[in-house]
């Protein structure tokens, strides 16, 4: 954050993890600082975590700035041991941070299939989301997966 008299630029410093190269992505330039919630500037001058994940998960905006985005990012899928006697499960995401995650890829990974079957699950209405896009698209927060057959259940308990 560097403030010159009322306006003020906020960028998001990457650090190169190969050598000590840092890369800026300007969040704010020159913008008036009475234009900006107090709150929100709060956030950046304690480098609020949510509000940093926030910004360095514009992969749109970010890929406008720089050729070398890379959403490969690793992440932990942890599942919970499920009790139930119905044979459909559906499943809510949390999906705050967008790293370009495809529904398909995520599935197959929950139930432990392949991708191509969860296609055939989707074409054959055992799988139904909500709301209804395609199952090859990226992960949407919000989203709702609901899994139908006894194999479902199987699958997680
Ligand atoms: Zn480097």
């Amino acid at each position: 954050m560097n403030a010159n008299h009322k306006n003020i630029d906020i960028w998001l410093i990457y650090n190169c993890i190969h050598c000590d190269g840092t890369w800026n992505y300007p969040i704010l330039s020159r913008v008036n600082i009475n234009n900006i919630d107090s709150m929100l500037i709060q956030k950046f001058m304690n480098n609020d975590k949510e509000t940093t994940w926030y910004y360095a998960f514009q992969i749109k905006k970010l890929r406008k700035l720089c050729n070398d985005v890379n959403t490969d990012i690793r992440y932990e899928l942890r599942k919970e041991k499920v009790d139930s006697l119905s044979n459909e499960i559906t499943i809510r995401l949390c999906y705050k941070y967008d790293f370009g995650l495809r529904i398909d890829k995520l599935l197959a990974e929950i139930f432990g299939i392949s991708r191509s079957k969860v296609n055939k699950l989707f074409e054959n209405g055992a799988i139904l989301l909500n709301p209804n896009i395609n199952i090859k698209r990226k992960v949407i927060d919000n989203l709702q997966m609901t899994v139908i057959g006894d194999w479902c259940i199987v699958a997680l308990t």
